[in-house]
């Protein structure tokens, strides 16, 4: 998100000698989430130094989310991923403080989730050990690539809690079963439906659609603090939010998220959109700009593929032609001074992306003069190769090099 009073963004990177970085990738965990405007870092100050009623700072947030998503309720957590534990929590317990106080051992709870096997993904984590972290088992429903009705309702028994459905670019994206006829099929055997919709721009659609809990991250496109928002029904909201007696603490959310994943919501509710999709236009046509002509390189413009309204630069690069593959290009932009953070999770295939929606001032047009510089190394010969079993483990290999 682009906001006027970060003029000289580097500025942060000087006082703090962190790495100056610009994110073309998304909203990645591993580069701090989002990018929050001025109400929100506003909200998120202003709070800090008081004392508040937690429960009475969370009715405002269930407003909030209620007025937003069209749910009856909603609550704050730590993050999305969070939520889907707790949501998958207060699936088995209900209201019994008891039962929540015991998990995860949920002995005479009803304890299985049903997932579709193309669903079980990974966001950073296994989406199935959100579920596991409740003390739930995870019943995956057909194989990866084709799931039918009869195998959802054959999966589905007296001790199943809850349906998970996860929306994602994540996820296999052909062979599953739709939204509304899995919660067709879920509802009519009376199994309540949680949907991990952590990355969608559609805050009311899902629980329109049936869904009795829909769960969405604050630090995503809200552009929040680092938070997760469960919206839903009255019945099952409160049974979710009865887990912060237990299992959620170690997910507690501060008073700074909560009230700053309100500011986020507000800012939503009138941020300016067409203006916005407007400038990343202006964005990708800088981009593709400095990329024409240029041997072995084809970008064009791409539009989201869970159809949130928002299209990115995919960058297609012929090794041979350009002289260098696509993840030598990546490497080097993230090698770059600042470093270019792009999307690679489909590098092997030949192409990266640039995602324009969270640069602040000044940074597109820094991205298209990298990417041009490399370009040019490249077709000079100039850009070394990166291993590939290296560049495939160097998600985890961050953490087991970690504080060596
Ligand atoms: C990002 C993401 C998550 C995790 O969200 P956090 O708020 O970072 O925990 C979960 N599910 C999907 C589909 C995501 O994209």
């Amino acid at each position: 998100m682009t906001t006027s009073d970060t003029h000289d963004w580097q500025a942060f990177y000087r006082a703090s000698g962190l790495t100056p970085v610009i994110n073309v990738s998304g909203t990645m965990t591993g580069l701090g989430a989002s990018s929050a405007g001025q109400p929100v870092v506003d909200d998120c100050a202003a709070i800090l130094p008081h004392f508040v009623k937690m429960h009475e700072l969370q009715a405002l947030a269930s407003e909030t989310i209620a007025r937003l998503t069209g749910a009856e309720a909603g609550f704050v957590t730590a993050s999305a991923s969070a939520g889907i534990t707790l949501s998958i929590a207060g699936c088995m317990t209900g209201l019994d403080p008891a039962a929540a106080e015991r998990l995860p051992d949920t002995a005479g709870l009803r304890n299985e989730v049903v997932i579709q096997a193309g669903h079980l993904c990974h966001y950073g984590a296994p989406v199935d050990q959100s579920i596991r972290l409740a003390g739930a088992s995870v019943v995956p429903v057909g194989q990866s690539t084709q799931v039918l009705d009869h195998q959802l309702t054959g999966a589905i028994n007296e001790r199943t809690a809850a349906a998970l459905y996860v929306v994602s670019h994540h996820v296999v994206d052909y062979g599953q079963i739709p939204f509304d006829a899995f919660v067709a099929l879920c509802h009519k055997a009376d199994v309540p439906v949680i949907v991990d919709a952590a990355s969608e721009y559609d805050l009311t659609g899902f629980i329109e659609a049936g869904a009795d809990l829909a769960i969405y991250s604050a630090h995503k496109f809200l552009g929040g603090p680092t938070a997760g928002l469960v919206a839903g029904g009255a019945g099952r909201v409160p049974a979710a939010y009865l887990q912060n007696i237990g299992i959620g603490r170690g997910m507690k959310v501060g008073k700074e998220s909560i009230y700053g994943a309100i500011a986020a919501l507000k800012a939503w509710e009138v941020r300016d959109h067409a203006a916005i999709r407007k400038a990343e236009r202006h964005t990708l046509d800088t981009w593709l700009a400095a990329l024409v002509d240029r041997p072995g390189i084809h970008a064009r413009i791409v539009p989201d593929p869970t159809n949130n309204p928002l299209d990115r630069l995919r960058i297609d690069v012929d090794q041979v032609a350009a002289g260098a593959s696509a993840r030598a290009i990546a490497a080097a932009l993230a090698a770059s001074d600042p470093a270019v953070i792009v999307r690679d999770h489909e590098v092997e295939q030949g192409w990266i992306q640039l995602d324009p929606c969270n640069l602040l001032d000044g940074q597109a047009v820094t991205v298209a003069e990298e990417l041009a510089a490399i370009c040019e190394a490249a077709s000079e010969g100039r850009l070394a190769e990166p291993d590939v079993t290296v560049w495939r483990n160097q998600s985890v290999d961050g953490y087991l090099t970690w504080g060596r």
